[in-house]
């Protein structure tokens, strides 16, 4: 069976990163129809919209979406709906996906490139799970006005508005006690209950959604507490669940835990679990076109792809197990780079895992 992937590489780091990842799924002996479209800033330049009815279509008819990144500085002054953000905001809305997966792994070889003490972040494996389409990020009303009460009348004023109806928050919940009960069984529900109508009632809802998974133990953690709790001892967490904006800058901060940015996938599916699947960083413009940006968190997203969206586990793993190898090998780009390992550019780092994908497949194959 041919599989369709929608491959939208992007601005920036994007299109580098994205060409290995394609380079390793062209080694794994599957059959897949690749086609690929701009996307955000270069979709703008082509055709005057982050995202084009073209690129919509081919990410609907696709069975799967690989997204690159995102983005420049020098589109900040363009009109909101026309910068290169919007193309993914739009992805997850025409597409339904609601629930975004931002697994944080720290590899042992990694642990020294991790802000953290090693002990902390040895063998962290944490699943971050954030609520996509929801929250103070679509809610409306919002805009500019003149504040007619508040501490200043008068006075040029910004809203947004922060809600979440019941479905939205059962659905990720249901989301969040399936996926843990492929783990440990544990999940902390991340809120803001003390301060937020909106927050009391997700873990309200949350509380009741438990009732039907009786075998997975819930908590609930305030997003301060969780935020320190994470760069303290976050090999506490297991499962975690959140809104969009706490997971926003939750998954981030994982993300340091792991040692770099450029280590991390991530995955938004929809309720069929067809996904669009990105990096969990951006577009990187500080260093793009220097080929230095590590491709390993598309790489692992292509992993993610097959794994959930594809049905082919274990091509998944055979990534994943050549990604564990040319770490061990002691290839490092230059954000996990430390003393005593080689460094290598973006090319030479997919060039490894593809080398170590053919060499398993060699031997596997005899
Ligand atoms: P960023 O993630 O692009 O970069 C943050 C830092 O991490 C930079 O120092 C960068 O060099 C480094 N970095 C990121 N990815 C890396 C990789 N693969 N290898 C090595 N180093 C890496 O975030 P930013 O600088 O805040 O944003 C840059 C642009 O990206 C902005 O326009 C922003 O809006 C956009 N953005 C897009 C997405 C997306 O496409 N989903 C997500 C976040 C930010």
């Amino acid at each position: 069976m041919t599989m369709k992937i929608a491959i939208l590489p992007g601005d920036g780091i994007g299109t580098e990163i994205m060409a290995e990842a394609v380079k390793v799924l062209n080694v794994l002996d599957l059959k897949f129809e690749m086609e690929t479209a701009p996307v955000g800033g270069a979709a703008y330049e082509a055709k005057g919209h982050p995202l084009p009815e073209s690129t919509l279509q081919l990410a609907k008819d696709a069975d799967a979406v690989l997204f690159g990144a995102v983005g420049d500085w020098k589109y900040d002054k363009l009109e909101r709906s026309l910068r290169p953000e919007q193309a993914i905001l739009g992805l997850r809305k025409h597409l339904g996906l609601f629930a975004n997966f931002r697994p944080a792994i720290c590899y042992p070889q990694l642990t020294h490139a991790s802000s953290l003490k090693p002990e902390l972040v040895a063998g962290l494996d944490i699943l971050i799970i954030r609520e996509l389409t929801g929250d103070i990020y679509f809610g409306q009303p919002r805009g500019r006005r003149t504040a007619v009460d508040g501490h200043f009348p008068g006075a040029d004023e910004a809203f947004d508005t922060m809600r979440y109806s019941k479905p939205e928050i059962e659905r990720i919940a249901h989301v969040a006690f399936q996926a843990a009960r492929l783990r440990n069984k544990r999940v902390t529900s991340v809120d803001k209950a003390n301060v937020l109508e909106t927050f009391q009632f997700w873990k309200d809802v949350v509380s009741e959604v438990h009732q039907q998974y009786p075998d997975v133990e819930l908590d609930h953690m305030y997003v301060d507490n969780a935020a320190m709790q994470l760069v303290k001892a976050p090999k506490k967490f297991d499962v975690m669940v959140t809104g969009n904006m706490f997971g926003d800058i939750l998954s981030d901060a994982a993300a340091m835990l792991t040692g770099s940015i450029g280590m991390l996938p991530s995955a938004s599916l929809d309720k069929n679990n067809k996904g669009l699947y990105e990096p969990s960083h951006g577009s990187a413009p500080d260093i793009a076109g220097k080929g230095i940006a590590n491709p390993l968190a598309t790489i692992l997203s292509a992993a993610m792809m097959l794994k959930f969206s594809l049905n082919q586990p274990e091509a998944a793993a055979r990534i994943e197990a050549a990604v564990d190898a040319v770490l061990s090998q002691g290839l490092r780009t230059a954000d996990i780079w430390s003393e005593g390992t080689q460094k290598v550019g973006t090319r030479e780092m997919g060039d490894a895992v593809v080398a170590a994908i053919t060499t398993t497949t060699k031997t596997i194959k005899g």
